[in-house]
This record gives C-alpha cells, structure tokens and sequence, in this order.
C-alpha cells in the first residue's frame, strides 16, 4: 500500500472524551490529545476538525453483501462503498450468499474481494450449517483456519433451531473463540407466510405474523446452551423486550452471551406496517412501540452491546410485491449513525463515547477482529470516522451507494451526518463521496 502523507485532525471532540488533536502517520495514530501538534512533523497536512466528532472507525457485525450470486442487488465492491460512506472501516458480511458461505473456499473468496475493493475490512462469516439447511455442521473448523480466518458463524435468515446442532456448534466454535451469531425464531411457533409482528394491528391488516415469543423462546434456550457449553452465544438483531429481559437475566448469571440491535429496531415500529409498504418488511419485524423504547433503554445501559445495521439490500423486482410477497430487509450502512445520532444521542439517551462502544470497540471484541476497535489510542490502527453531530440531512434513496434502493429511511430528516471515513491513515469516503470512485 502505498505511504500516505502525515495529517493531524486537529480540534475534534475525541469519542466523547472533549477537544483535541490526533497525528495519523503511516495509517498509525502516532499522537492522540493536547500534545499531538507538539510531535507532528514539518509540512504536516491539517484538518480542522473544530466541532465534528471523532470515533474510531465503525464496525458492522451484520451486513448482507450478496456477493456471491446477487451481484444485480449488491457486491462487495458497491456494499463496501456504502459502508465507508456511513463511516464503517469494517463489516461483517453474512453467510446467506449463493454459494453459501460454508466452506473456506467461499470464505476466503469474500475475503479476498473485500481486500480488492479496498474500502473496508470485509470479514465473511461462516455458515453454521451446510447450505444453511440445518441439518448438518458446515466446515467450521476449515473456515477458521483458512485465510479470512472465520470467528462469527451465522445461518442468518434461518434460525438455528435444532437444539442439538446448535449445542454442538457452541462446543465446536468454543475450541478457536468463536462465536455463533444467532437469527432467534422459532418456525415451528410461526406460519411459513408470517410477514410482520404478530399481534392487534397484524389481525387488523389481515397479515400473518410472527409472535415475540417466537424470538424469546431460541434467546432462552441459547443462553442455556451457552451456560452449559461455557461458549459464547451472539443474539442477532434482538427485536422484543422480552428478549431483552433474558440477555440481561443471562448477563447477570455471568453467562457468555452478546447481543445487537438494529437502527431500524430502535427507530421504526410496526406502524410503518399498516401502508403495506414492503419497504418496512423485514425480519425480525419491526415491532409495537413499547419494545422500542425497551431496545432503546437495553443499548443505553449496556445490556444490547453493539447496533448491527442488518443491511439487505433488494432489486427492485424482489421488493415491488404485494407485502405478503415482498423480499424481507432494508438498507441500513449509510444511515446507521445518523439514526443512532437521532434517536440515541440527540434525545440525551447515549454519549459519543457509547457510541464508540457499541458501533466499533464492543462489534470487533465480538467478532475477535485484531485490527479494529482499539479506540483512539496511540499505535492503533488509523481507522477514524469524523461525524457532523448537528449537520441535519433528508435522506435521498437515489445517493445511495448501494445498487438498491430498499431505503426505509428516504425522505426522513436525521440528526448527525458522517463527514469523512478513513482506513489505515487513507480517506476511503468524504461527505457522502468515495475515495477512487468520485475523485
Ligand atoms: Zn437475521
């Protein structure tokens, strides 16, 4: 890679922590605080950063790249743009592609074009099991071992509801530190057809639905299973309050489990269901507006560690359907941070510094990523992400970088915008703009 040139960020609220001055030399932060300036060598290229925030890059524990085999919805390439312009230096990208990603091959292919792309560290998780079919043990061990070296596993899409298999993967994951990241939901406790959340206004709408307790019921037995495993258990995109009880009853017991939760979950609810607008139709779904707030207090204090955007994107001819019909998902990498900006930090709920924590310290200690999330600290790695806290935006679907334009957020005004994106001392994304790609 080539060397890139000294710049000092100068003025910037560090993560919460008050003013001062970050020196980036050779893609190392080499100086952080009120004596930054002091060590910068001559010529030094400046930033001035007074009144923008600086965080460590964002880490994505959850994203859907589509690549392989939906390269009309998605890439590496197009998703990794999207992720650098919504101040991502890395993501997680989930298993459900075509092929799966349960073999070292496919893993070490994603990897591969993530490094290509250049615009985050793309991290493949692996399948759980072959094909995600839940039948059988994918090749975890392989996976981890290989190139991309896999430590979060996922069926995502699909829950993992065979209690033996889901015993067995624990134990297995355990033996390298992994980790398996579980899409909690019972079929057997929902209709194949269920489209939203089950309830008052799925019954008005003549829509079937799926129940909390169909999440709450794979929380509970998982955090079990990672009881006796002494593994550690990764709750996807955790939707109820219910489910929030039994991570935070868990958590108490000391037992291994983390959570996420989407900045869809923690914004939108079920109301946006009743216009049948299959943009709002995603899985879990969007629910009532009391497990909302309960998701909202759970990431405040802790109990919910990390916000996962669940990026999905979708071709037009997938999601144009009747709802029942629709593809389930929406987009969520360049509007993750200013919907946390919006309804975490702009209502006094969260700090700059949770933010750090739960959108890149706390997402890489999860999926063991050496690389990311060590803060601001002298000799980490220069991944940084610059945000305007008070700059306001409408947000358009048609600037997406993503090929598709499943936004639920088109048209909606947010508080906090991302100002620039930078890996390893380069700048990858600046005012919505890629590095390479539009200069
Ligand atoms: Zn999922």
């Amino acid at each position: 890679m080539s060397r890139t040139p000294a710049l000092l960020v100068t003025g910037a609220d560090l993560a919460g922590g008050g003013a001062g001055d970050v020196l980036v030399v050779d893609g190392t932060l080499r100086a952080v605080g009120p004596d930054a300036a002091a060590e910068a060598p001559a010529g030094v290229q400046r930033l001035d950063a007074d009144g923008l925030v600086l965080l460590p890059g964002l880490v994505d524990l959850h994203t859907h790249l589509r690549e392989p085999g939906r390269e009309d919805a998605e890439t590496v390439e197009t998703g990794s743009q999207a992720a650098a312009v919504g101040g991502f230096t890395a993501v997680l990208a989930m298993a459900n592609t075509t092929p799966v990603t349960d073999t070292a091959e496919v893993a070490e292919t994603v990897h591969d074009l993530g490094r290509r792309a250049g615009y985050v560290d793309v991290h493949p998780v692996g399948a759980v099991t072959k094909g995600l079919a839940g039948e059988e043990l994918a090749e975890l061990g392989l996976m981890a071992r290989s190139r991309a070296r896999v430590r979060v596993f996922s069926d995502d899409g699909r829950c993992v509801h065979d209690a033996r298999l889901m015993r067995r993967a624990l134990e297995y994951v355990k033996t390298f530190d992994g980790v398996v990241s579980q899409h909690a939901q019972d079929p057997r406790l929902a209709d194949g057809t269920a489209c939203c959340h089950e309830g008052e206004l799925s019954g008005r709408l003549g829509l079937p639905g799926w129940p909390a307790v169909a999440e709450e019921t794979v929380v509970a037995r998982d955090v079990m299973l990672a009881r006796h495993t002494g593994s550690r258990v990764h709750v996807a995109h955790v939707s109820t309050a219910g489910s929030v009880e039994v991570v935070r009853w868990a958590k108490a017991q000391g037992i291994a489990v983390t959570a996420e939760v989407t900045p869809h979950h923690l914004m939108l609810t079920e109301a946006e269901v009743a216009g049948y607008d299959p943009t709002f139709k995603v899985n879990p779904p969007l629910r009532p507006h009391e497990d909302t707030l309960a998701l909202r207090e759970a990431l405040a204090d802790g109990t919910i560690d990390a916000v996962a955007t669940d990026h999905a994107p979708h071709v037009r001819q997938d999601k144009e359907h009747a709802f029942a019909d629709a593809a389930f998902g929406m987009l969520g990498l360049e509007t993750a941070l200013p919907v946390v900006s919006t309804v975490m930090v702009a209502e006094g709920l969260m700090t700059w510094a949770d933010v750090a924590r739960t959108m890149s310290t706390t997402p890489a200690r999860i999926a063991r990523l050496s690389d990311q999330g060590q803060g601001l600290a002298v000799g980490a790695p220069a991944h940084l992400t610059l945000v305007d806290p008070t700059r306001s935006h409408t947000v358009d679907r048609a600037l997406s970088r993503s090929l598709s334009r499943n936004n639920p957020w088109h048209g909606r005004r947010l508080t906090g915008a991302v100002h620039l994106t930078m890996l390893r001392g380069r700048v990858t994304a600046r005012e919505g703009l890629v590095w390479g790609a539009d200069s």
